[in-house]
């Protein structure tokens, strides 16, 4: 690794956070920028995939996670009467996926998987209230300035700063000054639905014997004369993680096209809960019960968009995460995509003996390459399960039958190799064996570094 390098990383969320962790196992020089003053627990839950549990075990953070989260069991599809129209099941008879690929995807709070990775972040490191407003590169540095007037250089520059990253648009716009950004890297994030989250407080077993369960299971009530879902999932703690998400392809008005809500917030989210409060509970009640036991500063509405940005890196910067591919929640990805496009800029950065532009070049290509397309599938794949979903009528919900109880083994199985074909690890840290029965997952090569290192200790 070049030793001069020295990489900002702009936005503390999902993404950043674990680049942050990766890079100090790296030994690589890193700051963060994150504009807002302090993490706020915002948020729902998140789906962690089980082919990232070997980075999370390479990272001695395995247990943590273990302890954080609630393997995933099963997603049940409910009507408005709460009869169930169908589940996709985790332990599937034949098809159990911990004993297939050795662990199940875990369901995390979104603030409790922020807590984990900040611990692993020497405070020094993150400086808070730094909202990067503009950036500027050359041939041999790179330097952010923040909106208090400061600024800093670095070798490298990674905006992970959301759907809304300022770094991609500081990016975009010199890019198109010259002729060089494609058409269609210039135009908006879809916009189709508006949603409102959050994580209720402790819950009473006694009311909610669900959240003492062992494994979540998702409960999602899609109702034809309606345009909103609701969903809850069960997360450690004997709390219930939620979210109504509003259909606005239809149903929206130009207003709330007009007036988009485009950050995670507690603002304008009240207003959504009183539309919604009246919808049915799963558990008993109403969702209005549920909003009731979780705390008002913590539930936060967002319009929810997608899109998939086909130009990543210029010069010195890279973007990661939602800054350059966002999609809409239905596929339980974005975490995922964020958290793998982090382990291969880091396996890169490793490699790296130089900070030359030629060489930052080739990582950055090189990381383009290995990533777009699962960013790409992902992005489309939550846009058509999100459309799968909130279909209305007859044949919507005969299709959504069909797909959930004639459904094969062996197509179920077919997908979950598919999502297990590569199961990446950190090069640089020794590698973890694989669990569980399936053996056709590919994995990365070690570092060429610690390879070369072997090689010529052998040789002495
Ligand atoms: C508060 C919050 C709650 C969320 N809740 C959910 C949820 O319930 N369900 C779900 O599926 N997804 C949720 N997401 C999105 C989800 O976390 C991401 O899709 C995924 O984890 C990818 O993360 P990311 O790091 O790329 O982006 P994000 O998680 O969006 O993180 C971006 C970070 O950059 C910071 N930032 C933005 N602009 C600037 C700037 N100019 N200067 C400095 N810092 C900046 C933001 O404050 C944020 O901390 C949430 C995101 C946020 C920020």
């Amino acid at each position: 690794m070049a030793s001069q390098l020295h990489v900002l990383i702009v936005g503390a969320g999902v993404g950043g956070l674990m680049l942050a962790v990766l890079l100090e196992q790296a030994h690589i020089s890193y700051e963060i920028f994150e504009k807002a003053k302090e993490l706020k627990p915002l948020g729902s839950a998140l789906s962690l995939h089980n082919s990232l549990m070997v980075i999370f075990e390479q990272l001695d953070m395995y247990q943590d996670i273990l302890g954080i989260s609630k393997p995933f069991g099963a997603l049940h599809f409910l009507k408005e009467d709460m009869s169930v129209t169908g589940s996709l099941l985790a332990r599937r008879p034949g098809v159990d996926c911990a004993e297939h690929y050795g662990d199940y995807n875990r369901v995390v709070g979104r603030p409790d998987l922020i807590s984990l990775l900040l611990k692993r972040v020497p405070p020094h490191k993150l400086h808070y209230n730094k909202r990067v407003l503009t950036t500027k590169q050359d041939e041999n540095e790179v330097i952010l300035q923040c909106s208090d007037s400061t600024s800093y250089a670095g070798s490298i520059l990674v905006g992970a700063d959301g759907a809304y990253s300022s770094v991609r648009q500081n990016l975009y716009k010199k890019l198109a000054m010259v002729g060089a950004l494609p058409k269609d890297d210039a135009k908006p994030l879809g916009y189709s639905y508006d949603c409102v989250v959050g994580i209720s407080d402790r819950l009473d077993p006694n009311i909610y014997p669900v959240v003492l369960e062992e494994y979540c299971e998702f409960q999602a009530v899609l109702a034809n004369d309606s345009p909103y879902t609701w969903w809850f999932m069960p997360l450690v703690g004997n709390k219930i993680s939620w979210m109504v998400t509003h259909d606005v392809r239809k149903h929206g008005t130009d207003e709330d096209r007009n007036f988009r809500f485009s950050e995670w917030s507690p603002i304008a989210a009240m207003e959504m809960c009183q539309q919604v409060r009246h919808l049915p509970c799963p558990y008993g009640g109403t969702v209005g019960d549920i909003i009731d036991h979780t705390s008002a500063d913590l539930i936060s509405k967002v319009m929810l968009e997608d899109k998939f940005f086909s130009t990543w890196y210029s010069g010195r910067t890279v973007l990661l995460g939602d800054a350059c591919h966002k999609m809409v929640p239905f596929g339980g990805q974005g975490a995922n995509m964020a958290i793998l496009g982090a382990l291969h800029l880091t396996n890169l950065l490793y490699d790296m003996y130089s900070v030359s532009q030629d060489e930052i070049t080739q990582v950055f290509r090189k990381y383009y390459d290995m990533r777009w397309k699962p960013a790409k599938t992902s992005v489309d794949g939550s846009k058509k399960t999100g459309i799968l979903l909130h279909k209305k009528g007859v044949v919507a919900d005969s299709v959504r039958f069909m797909f959930l109880n004639w459904i094969p083994n062996w197509a179920i199985k077919l997908g979950g190799d598919k999502l297990n074909a590569r199961r990446d690890q950190i090069s640089f840290l020794p590698y973890v064996k694989l669990r569980g029965s399936y053996s056709g997952s590919q994995v990365n090569p070690p570092s060429r570094r610690i390879v070369h290192k072997a090689y010529n200790a052998r040789a002495v």
